[in-house]
């Protein structure tokens, strides 16, 4: 089932099955998170102004454009025991774990799909973002990473090949970009905490991307502590590092961890670096590439953080002009 309102500029996906994606009311990830954005949505006026889209269900095929099957399998078994650790020790499985996290694939491919075809021009799917989930691998809290399928999506289906990914999130998403470290089609901006002080410990400035890639990516480690205004320093530089790769599509991940208040990263943004990013993605998305951008939740722990920083992703993308 799916269903358009009134606005067709920007969709937000919503619904239980997104919140079944959570490892329990104790974990940071726990599945109140969806619930907390969308009320927020509600309260600032916001879901009237935006297209309401239901959750789908990714198809296996779909997921196994990014992931092993062998993966894949692992995920299906350890969703019927419901039991163990999907990786070291992070991200514990449960009873429909596979479903869950093929409801987050398969929403941020549908919203993929609206855009390409024209049915909408930005979107935003926050339970997404899961930018730690190796191909081959669970890490992080990230089951399938939504946002590798979305990559390979876009190249496999759509023909779409130039893609900017951007990562605000407080971690450095290194599934997304060891996935593609050579790949010199995939534009990549990951500005995220030191990893001296921060899970996973990757993303220095010399990871630049590999072989044919060099020079295709560009990892800002931000000292713990670092707030709006080193943010908004930079941003110019990260601007104008996307606008030259020239890219088709733009996927933001905007992950709520890296402001001030999360329990467990040290960055100091408020809700305005998200803001800002998210309206000025848009306005070069609609520069270079039609105006499609993709934005997907990430992380952010503190629910007063997530509902601020999301809502205001949600909100750039309803005010910012079309071009
Ligand atoms: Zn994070």
């Amino acid at each position: 089932m799916k269903t358009i309102d009134q606005n067709p500029t920007v969709c937000v996906y919503g619904g239980d099955e997104l919140a079944r994606y959570g490892f329990g009311a104790d974990h940071p990830f726990g599945p109140d998170r969806f619930h907390v954005f969308w009320k927020a949505l509600v309260d600032r006026g916001l879901e009237s102004a935006v297209c309401k889209a239901q959750p789908v269900l990714a198809e296996r095929a779909a997921i196994e454009r990014f992931h092993t099957p062998e993966y894949v399998d692992e995920v299906i078994q350890r969703s019927r025991d419901g039991a163990g650790y999907l990786d070291m020790g992070d991200t514990p499985a449960f009873a429909g774990v596979y479903e869950a996290a093929s409801y987050v694939v398969g929403s941020t491919l549908d919203a993929v799909d609206r855009i390409v075809r024209g049915e909408c021009r930005r979107a935003f799917v926050p339970i997404a973002g899961l930018h730690h989930a190796r191909r081959n691998s669970a890490a992080g809290f990230c089951v399938f990473n939504d946002c590798g399928v979305v990559i390979e999506t876009l190249r496999q289906v759509y023909g779409i090949e130039r893609v900017a990914y951007v990562d605000i999130d407080a971690h450095h998403g290194d599934g997304v970009f060891y996935a593609f470290e050579e790949d010199p089609n995939l534009i990549l901006v990951d500005v995220h905490e030191d990893g001296r002080f921060l899970y996973p410990g990757t993303g220095a400035v010399y990871e630049t991307g590999s072989g044919p890639a060099k020079g295709t990516k560009l990892n800002i480690p931000m000292p713990p502590n670092a707030n709006d205004t080193l943010f908004l320093k930079l941003w110019p530089k990260i601007e104008e590092f996307v606008a030259k790769g020239r890219p088709e599509f733009i996927l933001l991940q905007c992950g709520a961890d890296s402001l001030d208040g999360d329990p467990i990263t040290h960055l100091e943004y408020s809700a305005q670096a998200h803001a800002h990013a998210a309206g000025s993605l848009c306005r070069i998305a609609e520069k270079h590439c039609q105006g499609r951008i993709l934005a997907v939740g990430g992380g952010g722990y503190n629910r007063q953080n997530l509902a601020d920083a999301w809502t205001g992703v949600v909100k750039a993308f309803v005010e910012t002009p079309q071009a």
